[in-house]
């Protein structure tokens, strides 16, 4: 298997070495820009497996990048990971509502870095297995790494690939919040409950476009269920 690429956006060159280095050193293919447009023409070259976004840059947000990335349909499917050094709850929110798919908060040390980069990684569409699961009409096409609604292909980042995968393993079961964090992003990455409801309100959303919303049913004060029943 070939050495997995990130792209790592951040003006400030002493962070940018220092996260260089690590990731070298941990086997990954390092590409290195120092703002948004420098990153969009390295884009414009190869889609690297992960980027690292810095919130602040110096031409445009790192936030704002994130959003355009998330809008184009040829880098939609790279998962994003914001670095910052706002920690306030609101912004981690405005990071993942943004599109990214996960946030780290500086300063952070290398191996917490390698941590949420192999959580990122391992949840994006990677692992194949030959499946196919139909649940109420909607197709989970696993070799594919499609979701299907008849010919139409629902339009799903990364994470709410990952949680709709997990949902369709096991449906008509009731997992709360803190049992999704476990079963989907893995228990020893610090991801906090609000942003559970972010993806769940993501992918109902892409979901919504193919009337297949109400697949994902809120538990009061127990948490979620997917299921085909009761709808
Ligand atoms: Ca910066």
């Amino acid at each position: 298997m070939s050495a997995r690429q990130i792209l790592v956006v951040e003006d400030e060159k002493p962070i940018r070495d220092m996260i260089a280095f690590s990731l070298k050193r941990a086997g990954y293919l390092v590409h290195e820009a120092e703002d948004c447009r420098g990153a969009r023409e390295m884009l414009a070259d190869h889609r690297p497996d992960l980027l690292l976004v810095d919130w602040m840059l110096p031409d445009l947000s790192g936030l704002e990048f994130t959003r355009q990335i998330k809008r184009d349909r040829e880098t939609r499917d790279v998962p994003v990971i914001l670095l910052t050094a706002r920690a306030a709850e609101s912004d981690k929110v405005a990071g993942l509502e943004g599109g990214a798919d996960d946030y780290i908060t500086k300063p952070f040390s290398p191996r917490e870095l390698l941590a949420r980069i192999q959580a990122v990684l391992r949840r994006s569409p990677g692992a194949v297995t030959e499946e196919r699961i139909e649940i109420g009409g909607l197709v989970l096409d696993k070799p594919g790494h499609r979701v299907l609604v008849g010919d139409a292909q629902v339009v799903l980042g990364p994470t709410e690939y990952r949680m709709l995968e997990f949902f369709m393993a096991h449906p008509d079961r009731v997992y709360s919040r803190e049992q999704l964090l476990d079963r989907i992003w893995g228990g020893n990455v610090y991801v906090e409950e609000r942003t559970i409801d972010v993806h769940i309100r993501r992918l109902r959303k892409a979901l919504e476009d193919h009337s297949m919303d109400q697949l994902v049913q809120t538990v009061r004060g127990a948490g979620y269920r997917f299921s085909a029943r009761g709808v």
